[in-house]
């Protein structure tokens, strides 16, 4: 594919990218270290969301497929990836990591043509997604179980042994993000992964797959592009599913753990959030603004953790407003492979048209529109939508306790510090938190009283694969990153093996 080997900003257009793709490279299924075959009964079109044009068919998987992938990865998992060494793993995963990098160009364009990133911001989360990887290849040759000195005439301690068989289920909005925060630790720690990424954003999960050819036994990683409600259902319910990951929306989140439940399977779900970012009034309003627009506006807002709900102390409110307003209406909206472009399109169309509900929903609530609230116009015909900032948005209303999931921003106020952790915590959600202030007790305070899974004092961020990330509340349970994540992917066996006095 050109992208391998030319300068990414110098492709042209979407079509001639698209035709790159579709001439070098297929989209199947991939089980048991092999392409599935497409047929045009079960195939699906991936979209470019900032044309609205096909990229190209991928298989779309069911129960069958998710049947032959399972067994494919008990089967290689008990001939020969359960005797694997710790060290043997990562080696083969680091040998993977390697070929990755070598395609970065060629994944960050996929990634950018299916989801509508900017390349940049595409090329920061292919990136991510094999840091993540390498990072599960380092950490696991030093994970292990401990040793228990409760008796002296038993040698008691621990195992970590992997589950076999784990489903995997992904979003569309972070495709090679969540592809390496589940793939690394489930590998590392010597499971199979069958993993369903979602249909609206499956190329990069699938390409990723591909590139493990002849370094990852045939069944370690099978990748099962199709709807949630066939191959999605069908991984959670299977019963020789040991172990499901889950990320995705609270409505789906509860519908596979329920699934798992059936066969006592135990779940992590990465859901969704309404995160609230409070501005005290002594914040450093430039690092503020820049951390609080980069938290909503990034990815078009199309961000489980995105800081959604600025509260902003009283004194400082008018200010903070101008200037996130202003912040807000600088972002270059357009063609994610433009190199200008720091805002790409909505993914869908369903997400197109929930904004516009909601933007509806926000004026008739009583909230005032400060800018954006419409599409962006452009000559493309995708679906682009400008920064949003509501204000005089109480927290009881629609538009700041719903997760809308786009790029829209809404302020309210509070007077003293127990009123503005109230507004934060006044949610179903606990996925993240910001705080702006120059205050350490206020900022200690903050940390503890604030309940959600991450809370980020000065910043939005940093999620970096050491830091481990996960949600309070309805957003889930069970973290993904860090060393936790590898807990999440091993049982633990405790071993007493006793003795008697030496006879002799
Ligand atoms: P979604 O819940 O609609 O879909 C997630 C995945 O579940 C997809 O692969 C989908 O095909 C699959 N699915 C759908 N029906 C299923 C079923 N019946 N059984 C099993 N699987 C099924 O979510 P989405 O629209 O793809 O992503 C957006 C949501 O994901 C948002 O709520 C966002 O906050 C959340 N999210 C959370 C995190 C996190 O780390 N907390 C990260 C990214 C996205």
């Amino acid at each position: 594919m050109a992208a391998t080997n030319t300068s990414l900003e110098e492709l042209g257009s979407h079509e001639d990218a698209i035709n790159d793709i579709v001439e070098e490279l297929d989209f199947e299924a991939w089980i048991d270290g092999k392409s599935v075959e497409a047929n045009s009964r079960n195939t699906f079109r991936t979209l470019d969301p900032a044309v609205n044009k096909p990229i190209t068919k991928v298989t779309q998987c069911g129960s069958a497929e998710v049947d032959a992938a399972v067994n494919a990865g008990w089967s290689v998992f008990e001939s020969q990836w359960k005797e694997t060494t710790q060290t043997e793993r990562a080696k083969r995963i680091l040998e993977w990591v390697d070929v990755l990098r070598e395609h970065e160009d060629e994944l960050t364009l996929l990634e950018a043509l299916d989801t509508g990133k900017p390349l940049s911001d595409a090329r920061w989360e292919v990136q991510g997604g094999i840091d993540t990887l390498e990072y599960y290849a380092s950490i696991i040759r030093t994970h292990g179980g401990r040793q228990i000195q409760a008796s002296t005439d038993a040698n008691i301690y621990t195992r970590k042994e992997p589950y076999g068989v784990v489903g995997q289920i992904t979003p569309w909005n972070f495709p090679m993000w969540a592809f390496g925060w589940k793939i690394g630790p489930s590998l590392a720690a010597g499971n199979v992964s069958v993993l369903k990424p979602s249909r609206y954003a499956p190329l990069t999960s699938i390409r990723a797959a591909q590139l493990s050819k002849d370094i990852l036994p045939d069944g370690v990683l099978n990748v099962l592009p199709g709807k949630g409600s066939e191959a999605g259902a069908a991984l959670s319910e299977h019963d020789k599913v040991r172990k499901v990951a889950f990320t995705g929306s609270v409505k789906i989140g509860k519908i596979a753990m329920k699934a798992a439940a059936d066969h006592i399977a135990p779940v992590s779900l990465e859901l969704g959030g309404k995160s609230p970012f409070i501005v005290f009034p002594d914040a450093d309003l430039d690092t503020v603004i820049s951390s609080l627009s980069t938290g909503i506006f990034y990815s078009t807002g199309e961000v489980c953790e995105a800081a959604s709900r600025a509260i902003v102390h009283e004194d400082i409110v008018e200010e903070f407003t101008e200037r996130f307003v202003e912040e807000a209406e600088s972002y270059v909206v357009g063609d994610p492979l433009d190199s200008d472009t720091t805002m790409g399109p909505l993914t869908n169309k369903e997400q197109f048209e929930s904004m516009k509900k909601y933007c509806e929903i926000g004026q008739k609530e009583g909230a005032t529109l400060l800018t954006g609230g419409e599409p962006y116009e452009t000559d493309l015909d995708g679906w682009f939508w400008k920064p949003t900032v509501f204000t005089d948005v109480d927290n009881d209303m629609r538009i700041a306790q719903e997760e809308i999931f786009g790029p829209v921003q809404t302020i309210n106020t509070f007077s003293i510090y127990d009123e503005a952790i109230e507004i934060a915590n006044d949610s179903r959600y606990g996925l993240a938190a910001g705080v702006g202030t120059e205050n350490s007790s206020i900022a200690q305070n903050a940390i503890k009283d604030l309940d959600a899974g991450s809370v980020w004092i000065n910043g939005y961020g940093p999620i970096l694969p050491e830091t481990p990330f996960g949600g309070f509340k309805d957003s889930g349970f069970g973290n993904d990153l860090g060393e936790e994540a590898l807990e999440h992917y091993s049982r633990t066996k405790t071993v007493g093996i006793n003795f008697d006095e030496p006879q002799i």
